[in-house]
């Protein structure tokens, strides 16, 4: 099998080899190339000692020099690349970090230590691929399979049971049998991994193509890195808009909304309030009244715990809590656009058309005339530059101060009350209007 490597991997690799070391493009830029995608970036590998590599791809090149841990970080071309050292791992007593790394000049040994088979690749021109546990045949088969004994890899470190499951989604990948059932046995020792890893793989779990699959077969997981999920899984609905349990349902927006980051963060946590909120009224339907704010609300403790950041925190949020309004008049309409931000309410109508086409069909097709609908009065009101923030009022602070509304909590108070009227079009948007109607507002309210 050849695969292309671009020019200056190929460079790096030669040069170590000219002087006597062995070097290869390694790991996931290998399993990429074997499945004919574009790898995003290419790691090295190499028999050459970190100071041996210094001094064989000379220092000017050099960018970050981690002799300790045997990488050593190179720009060529404007790309940097990370060279490692073929190393093993010594004794692993945290479930995440090994004691200890050795230095060894032997491949098999380095991919050995690897996380799967299909990640235990590696490749250049003069000996071409080197795989010694059947990750090609993996690759073909579409199959996730730990190198060596799955427990003690996922007891090694067990961030690679989020990187399985990863994987899975991401590549379309099944988990081999023992694989997938240490997974299920070893998911508990996830409590020793930091949250900023975990998030990392979470977002990437989520974004996958196969990710329907993934959260429906492994819950058990994601609840042990999100325990909230745990009342939502095979919890039933008993309301004739929904055929699935909550997260059966949570499930099927996730994979079918675009596999964007804040998207499927806010699809995942939609209805995470829902079991708190259940009711059954008198003919035995199940309600769920105030389980948006609920579940934005927990949605907000999960992502600060899991040290997300602010803006991701304040959109996804916003979008849970909002998903449920089902605005009809036009009044009523802009306020939605008013609370989402004009830039957040089309991906407003994205969570709702993901979330109508996870319920019972027999109500898909209105839902959606009715989000079309929705989204034709958001072209008009964006079409007439409405933002429905303050900047879109034909008056500003000094209008108002230059009639004499001079306190600075007046003018907020004046300012807000004017939009309010301005989206509900009780006022028109001019700037005689507005100040003729600020002037006889009554302003008390802001003194007390
Ligand atoms: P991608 O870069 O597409 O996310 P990748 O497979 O390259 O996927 P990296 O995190 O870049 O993943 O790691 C590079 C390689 O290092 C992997 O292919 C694998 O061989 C090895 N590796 C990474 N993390 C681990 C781990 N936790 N345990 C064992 N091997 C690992
Ligand atoms: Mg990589």
């Amino acid at each position: 099998m050849k695969i292309n490597v671009p020019k200056s991997v190929d460079w790096i690799i030669n040069r170590l080899e000219e002087k006597g070391y062995e070097a290869y493009a390694v790991g996931g830029c290998v399993r990429d190339s074997v499945m004919g995608k574009e790898p995003h970036d290419w790691d090295i590998c190499t028999s050459a000692l970190p100071d041996e590599t210094l001094s064989v791809l000379g220092m000017e090149n050099i960018i970050e020099n981690g002799i300790k841990h045997g990488t050593v970080t190179i720009r060529v071309d404007g790309e940097n690349y990370e060279i490692t050292t073929f190393r093993t791992d010594g004794e692993y007593t945290d479930n995440r970090h090994p004691e200890s790394v050795t230095f060894v000049r032997d491949l098999r040994e380095d991919l050995s230590r690897r996380d799967f088979t299909v990640n235990a690749l590696a490749y250049n021109k003069q000996r071409g691929l080197q795989d010694y546990f059947q990750g090609v045949g993996d690759i073909e088969n579409k199959v996730i399979r730990c190198v060596g004994s799955p427990d003690r890899r996922f007891g090694e470190d067990a961030l690679r049971i989020l990187r399985a499951l990863r994987f899975s989604s991401v590549l379309g990948f099944d988990i081999e049998k023992r694989t997938a059932k240490s997974i299920h046995k070893n998911a508990y020792l996830l409590k020793n991994i930091s949250k900023e890893r975990i998030m990392s793989e979470l977002i990437k779990i989520l974004q996958g193509e196969n990710v329907e699959a993934v959260l429906l077969g492994y819950p058990d997981v994601i609840a042990e890195i999100v325990p909230e999920i745990k009342p939502m899984i095979g919890f039933e609905q008993h309301n004739p808009h929904h055929v699935y349990d909550v997260w059966t349902h949570t499930v099927k927006v996730v994979s079918g909304i675009r596999a964007e980051k804040k998207l499927r963060l806010a699809a995942l946590f939609h209805d995470i309030g829902k079991p708190a909120k259940f009711t059954v009224d008198e003919n035995g339907t199940g309600h769920f009244h105030g389980h948006p704010e609920l579940s934005a609300d927990i949605a907000e403790v999960v992502l600060r715990r899991l040290k997300s950041d602010n803006k991701t925190i304040s959109d996804v949020c916003k979008l849970i809590r909002l998903h449920d309004i089902r605005p009809f008049v036009r009044k009523s309409i802009r306020r939605l656009m008013a609370k989402s931000g004009m830039e957040l309410f089309p991906e407003l109508l994205e969570l709702k058309r993901a979330d109508a086409k996870a319920q019972n069909e027999s109500y898909i097709k209105e839902t959606l005339e009715y989000i079309d609908f929705l989204e034709t009065m958001y072209y008009k009101e964006r079409e007439e530059n409405n933002d429905f923030t303050l900047k879109m009022l034909k008056i500003n602070g000094q209008d108002l101060k230059d009639i004499g509304i001079k306190n600075g909590r007046e003018i907020g108070y004046c300012l807000n009350q004017l939009l309010m009227k301005v989206i509900d079009e009780e006022i028109e948007n001019k700037k005689e209007n507005l100040l003729e109607y600020a002037e006889k507002m009554d302003k008390n309210i802001c003194k007390s």
